[in-house]
């Protein structure tokens, strides 16, 4: 797809609005999702990612995607970026990140490891996010196993739950993991795909208070971290939230 390693196939960019998961839960941030995937997750919200063909979609150079992002960042008073999609380490953002740092920007990225290009370790977090049984895709665990040690301090996994199989696919990463001080988050998976946000709310905190108790009850996890999806909670479903 990336044959011309100058461009970048990007979704949406928006900000400022907050993380809604992990260790930056709640942090002003702006997001850069790419276009373009190579998982295809049963239950993926961000199934507009997918296709670099749709409308929506922009090409950027590098330059020009970086000029986008600072100017966005400038005018909205931000200092911190999320690198998301789709699979952000489809593309290689060693220049973007290199210049975003000398202008004082933070840059996290979320991915769900199937790649991991040498670049990650420029970033300030990485977030590896294995995808779970009900998502229908692959366990990348033995790819990310000595990405995660080497690069420990930087990074943390983050599960989406949706069922019983998902909570036996965390414990193993848990206990693969969190005896070396990695952080390990579970984060309520969302079903819903229209926008109706009663519903949405709704669900998700049963959801969520449902996986508590799950843990609590049925787990031994000691340090782990339950999270809601808490731009779900705030918007819904609603694209550039
Ligand atoms: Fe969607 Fe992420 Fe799965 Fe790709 S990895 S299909 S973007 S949930």
């Amino acid at each position: 797809m990336n044959k011309n390693k100058d461009k970048i196939y990007v979704s949406e960019i928006f900000g400022p609005t907050i993380q809604g998961e992990g260790p930056n839960i709640g942090k002003k941030s702006v997001f850069l999702r790419v276009a373009g995937c190579d998982f295809k997750c049963t239950w993926c919200d961000s199934k507009y990612t997918w296709d670099v063909s749709r409308v929506d979609c922009k090409v950027y150079t590098k330059k020009e995607l970086l000029n986008n992002v600072l100017n966005l960042c400038k005018k909205t008073n931000t200092s911190h970026i999320i690198l998301t999609g789709g699979n952000p380490c489809l593309y290689d953002f060693s220049d973007i990140i290199i210049n975003l740092h000398q202008n004082e920007i933070t840059v996290d990225i979320e991915t769900q490891g199937s790649i991991l290009p040498s670049w990650l370790s420029m970033c300030d977090l990485v977030v590896i996010s294995p995808k779970p049984p009900s998502s229908g895709q692959k366990d990348i665990f033995l790819n990310v196993k000595s990405f995660i040690l080497e690069n420990a301090e930087r990074t943390v996994i983050k599960i989406p739950v949706f069922n019983k199989e998902d909570i036996t696919f965390l414990e193993k990463y848990y206990d693969a993991f969190e005896k070396y001080k990695i952080r390990i988050y579970c984060s309520v998976g969302n079903n819903i795909v229209d926008d109706c946000d009663e519903d949405i709310v709704n669900e998700s905190l049963k959801a969520y208070r449902k996986l508590i108790d799950e843990i609590f009850n049925k787990t031994k996890m000691k340090s782990i971290h339950i999270l809601p999806q808490l731009h779900v909670l705030l918007w819904g479903n609603k694209r550039g939230k």
